[in-house]
């Protein structure tokens, strides 16, 4: 399924979450034992377990949750989702030591770090990883209630958090951040960040305050960041962003151009390039500029409106 232009890691993940049926504790116990359940587990730093796949690609290391048994679980397992045979899947928190040499999975594949992971892995496995990672971040994060300060406890197979003083419900947290490319007829304006790579121009970002709509979000940032002044705003697609929970929701900026004024706090530099000088950089062949990789959504942002001109 792709409801936008393009289908950005981590999403377009391929299970059914149940939102109704993972309400039951008795379903998802029943669910958990069948054979033909999945389970991936995430270690240190919710990095997933891969194995190797075809060609230098990794495959999630789904288990039968009959090999839970054998692990040291951290917690309760996570449900993510049924596949297309209904088959259920779930993440579980393990220690790094089930890989080491005397571990039950030494030899079977390794840990890796997510965002290299998610450049090797298909789709589908990158979306349910970045989803169970961004579960077990905010799992990590919200171990006491906000209200009242009891400890409160996992329910819904990891989708919601039960108080145990007050009762309140804690739901997962999506944080939005506005990513845009301001434009102005036939240029882009992009920034560098300090801890770019060297060369790497990209479009700019900014969480959404509270008060505020995506698109003032929008003309806010780009005002504070590079001291333009949007005309309009006009929405591309989304990508969730698992580090630790954001959506990032990506537009194209039409601005007033006008001197830049620089936010040296967020930004080390911002130029503008020309559409000619984007399509170069987006083919390599444009010296001291090139757009982040296809596993970014600027990426996405920047070819979408090479290609309209
Ligand atoms: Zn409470």
């Amino acid at each position: 399924m792709s409801l936008a232009p393009h289908c950005h890691v981590f999403a377009g993940g391929s299970l059914d979450r149940a939102g109704a049926k993972r309400r039951d504790v008795d379903w998802l116990a029943q669910a958990l034992g069948q054979r033909e359940a999945r389970v991936v587990c995430l270690g240190d730093g919710q990095q997933p377990f891969c194995v190797p796949g075809e060609a230098g690609s990794l495959e999630a290391g789904w288990l039968s949750s009959h090999a839970l048994g054998a692990l040291p679980v951290e917690g309760p397992p996570i449900f993510l989702g049924l596949d297309d045979v209904c088959a259920p899947h779930f993440a579980v928190r393990i220690g790094p030591e089930v890989a080491g040499p005397d571990g039950p999975l030494h030899g079977l594949g390794e840990f890796h770090e997510m965002r290299a992971a998610a450049m090797r892995l298909n789709g589908a496995d990158t979306a349910a990883l970045g989803c169970a990672k961004a579960l077990f971040d905010w799992h990590a994060r919200h171990g006491f209630c906000a209200a009242c300060g009891s400890a409160s406890d996992l329910v819904d197979g990891g989708w919601r958090r039960r108080c145990s003083g007050c009762g309140a419900e804690h739901f997962p947290r999506v944080d939005p951040v506005v990513i845009m490319l301001p434009i102005a007829q036939d240029r882009c304006l992009v920034g560098r960040q300090a801890r770019f790579p060297q060369g790497m121009w990209s479009a700019l970002a900014g969480f959404v305050e509270p008060g505020e709509s995506l698109e003032e979000a929008v003309a806010r940032e780009v005002l504070e960041e590079v001291g333009q002044r949007v005309l309009s705003a006009r929405y591309h697609s989304s990508q969730p962003w698992p580090f630790p929970s954001s959506m990032m929701v990506g537009f194209l900026a039409e601005v007033e151009p006008s001197a830049i004024v620089l936010d040296a706090e967020e930004l080390e530099d911002a130029q503008w390039f020309t559409r000619a000088q984007m399509r170069s950089a987006l083919a390599g062949q444009q010296p001291g500029c090139h757009p982040p990789p296809p596993f970014a959504i600027a990426h996405w942002l920047i070819k979408a409106w090479v290609q309209e001109g």
